[in-house]
């Protein structure tokens, strides 16, 4: 799960990393009055799950109180990659001498959280790896050790060895960004960029927090962040329902129950030559009720020209998954062919019943595949 940058920094200021004065404002007016509040200038800042919102127009420097008015009512309503602007961060403009890269996120092939720093700041780091990978430093952390103190100073030394005090503080920084990713389940935390003050403060000027799904569950006051305007209506809508639920690029909706076969009927629909639409699990235990969840989620998408359902029974029914398409078929207008291969628990009821309905059965699972994509392109 994303969270906002401002939501981000009230994470980082808890672990003591320091971060400039500011506040969310929803309306140009609240904008102007923060301004206000904060007293000299500030930057007013797009709120979106996304980077790069500083090249898109989506942070403005504002000299006055009415100048952060004009730009928040030009940034509230912006468009920047798909996401829109609901709410911005009015926030004290820092004058900047020098901007690093400081991030933590997994590692996976290594099974370790890596720091990275690089001096060069305000730019993806993925950029700087593939122009200038000498200027980035990485250190793994060991799980058992955390981050330790010589790896936290042979970084922070990296980004400031020209000034070892600069350099100190940093590595400070760094064992409480550490801090940040490990007490909040996060999958990233980033600070792009981390900058030096012309006063020679060390400040975390950006900030973005990933947390792990599957981490949420300890973390209910996270929970509450999650901004559902932010997020994909489809997501929400599965989550709600209990339903793994992952939007892909292809043509064929796929309804699966159990995660290893929803796997493996992606990677079939790709070794016939098709593109899954989504990944979709129903879980064990489905009800009528989830597979018209189901339905209703991919039949959002226009790309999906075809819908294949690949179930095996074990405790999922397949007469509970039959009942529910023809609910789905008695109340939506659906639009493109269905084509189910459905075994296992009380496999002849549900035949039986998606008598009833237009659908096209196959008994394998290969067989399905292929007949999906083959109705699918035609
Ligand atoms: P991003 O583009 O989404 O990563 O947004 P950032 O928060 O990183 O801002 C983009 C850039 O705007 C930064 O790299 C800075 O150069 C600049 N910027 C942001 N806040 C300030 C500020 O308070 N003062 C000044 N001078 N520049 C700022
Ligand atoms: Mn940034």
């Amino acid at each position: 799960m994303d969270i906002h940058e401002y939501q981000a920094k009230e994470l980082f200021a808890r672990s003591g990393i320091p971060i400039l004065k500011g506040e969310v404002a929803r309306s140009a007016d609240e904008a102007e009055a923060i301004a206000r509040r904060v007293g000299g200038p500030v930057v007013v800042k797009a709120q979106v799950h996304t980077g790069g919102r500083g090249k898109a127009g989506g942070v403005k420097y504002s000299k006055t109180p009415s100048e952060a008015r004009e730009n928040a009512e030009k940034i509230l309503g912006m468009r920047i990659k798909d996401h829109v602007v609901q709410v911005v961060l009015v926030v004290e403009a820092a004058d900047i001498a020098a901007e690093a890269y400081v991030g933590i996120t997994h590692d996976r092939a290594a099974r370790k959280a890596v720091v990275m720093v690089s001096s060069e700041g305000g730019i993806d780091i993925e950029e700087v790896a593939a122009t200038n990978p000498d200027a980035i430093l990485k250190e793994a952390i060991e799980p058992a050790l955390g981050l330790t103190a010589g790896q936290a100073r042979r970084l922070g030394f990296h980004l400031y060895g020209h000034d070892p005090m600069l350099a100190k503080t940093a590595a400070a920084l760094l064992s409480k960004l550490a801090d940040t990713f490990f007490e909040n389940d996060c999958t990233l935390a980033e600070i792009n960029p981390l900058i030096v003050t012309e006063g020679g403060e060390l400040i975390a000027l950006d900030a973005k927090i990933s947390i792990d799904d599957n981490g949420l569950v300890r973390h209910k006051e996270i929970e509450q962040l999650r901004d559902l305007a932010a997020e994909d209506a489809a997501d929400t809508k599965a989550r709600d329902a209990g339903l793994a639920f992952h939007k892909l690029e292809g043509e064929v909706g796929c309804v699966v129950n159990g995660a290893g076969l929803a796997m493996s009927t992606l990677d079939a629909i790709e070794h016939f030559g098709g593109k899954a639409a989504n990944f979709l699990d129903i879980g064990g235990s489905s009800n009528p009720e989830k597979v018209l969840t189901a339905m209703e989620i991919i039949l959002r998408d226009p790309n999906v020209r075809v819908i294949l359902f690949n179930i095996f029974g074990g405790i999922t029914r397949c007469d509970d998954v039959a009942r529910g398409l023809v609910q789905v078929f008695k109340s939506t207008e659906i639009g493109v062919p269905v084509v189910i291969r459905l075994t296992g628990t009380n496999e002849e009821e549900a035949r039986e019943i998606l008598g009833e309905v237009d659908v096209v059965t196959e008994p394998t699972m290969d067989g399905v595949i292929q007949r999906a994509i083959e109705l699918g392109r035609g």
